[in-house]
């Protein structure tokens, strides 16, 4: 006899080998379907991706800007010779 088990997240009912296992829960399995699960995690990566991409783009800027502080002074050292092809 093939157990089955409500998903929470989809409300369909399931075959419990549609199920990750999980060692804390009741029956040793997930309340959400493998399914489910999937999609919750390709959501997860696409929210993270977004926040890791504006992160990056945080730093670059600010490690420009550094970038620049940078070269400002090096110029300056320089007397004025252009040194840095991005300033
Ligand atoms: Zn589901």
């Amino acid at each position: 006899m093939t157990r089955e088990k409500l998903c929470i997240s989809c409300g369909r009912v399931k075959p419990i080998d549609d199920y990750y296992t999980h060692p804390t829960n009741s029956d040793n399995h997930q309340r959400r379907c493998m399914e489910c699960d999937k999609a919750r995690q390709r959501e997860y990566y696409i929210e993270n991706k977004a926040r890791i991409d504006r992160a990056r783009k945080a730093w670059q800027k600010n490690n420009y800007d550094r970038h620049i502080e940078h070269c400002k002074k090096y110029v300056e050292k320089r007397r004025g010779e252009i040194i840095c092809t991005r300033y």
